[in-house]
């Protein structure tokens, strides 16, 4: 995969709201916050999305929900939820190919998402 702007900030090249690290993983702010708290967790091995991830990655992928659940209860959003979004290819609005898991909270959600 090519390089990403999410690589930059895992290797802190650019500045990032970091709010959580391990060795699998990193938690940081969106830069255009789509919700009162909304914050990304990507996997600092460098899978474009999804659909790049393959067997070798079934505890990789439980590693990044384990990071999203830690963040979410740091942040307080355990009492009242929020939601957690993967956008895949075109169709799904990823924008960047860095496979990164997005989560929202801290007002009502609607559904569907446009
Ligand atoms: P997606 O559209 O699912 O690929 O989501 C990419 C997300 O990355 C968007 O919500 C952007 O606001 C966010 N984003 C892009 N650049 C940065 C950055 N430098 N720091 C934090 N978030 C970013």
């Amino acid at each position: 995969m090519s390089e990403t702007i999410f690589g930059k900030i895992i290797r802190r090249e650019i500045p990032a709201d970091i709010l959580y690290e391990d060795d699998h993983a990193m938690a940081f702010r969106d830069a255009s916050p789509q919700a009162p708290t909304h914050f990304l967790v990507v996997p600092k091995r460098p899978l474009t999305n999804l659909l790049d991830a393959g067997p070798d990655d079934t505890l990789l992928l439980g590693q990044l929900l384990q990071a999203v659940v830690h963040t979410a209860r740091t942040l307080g959003l355990a009492e009242d939820g929020f939601r957690v979004v993967i956008n895949v290819g075109a169709d799904g609005g990823q924008t960047v190919d860095h496979l990164h898991v997005h989560v929202l909270g801290g007002r009502h959600l609607t559904w569907p998402p446009g």
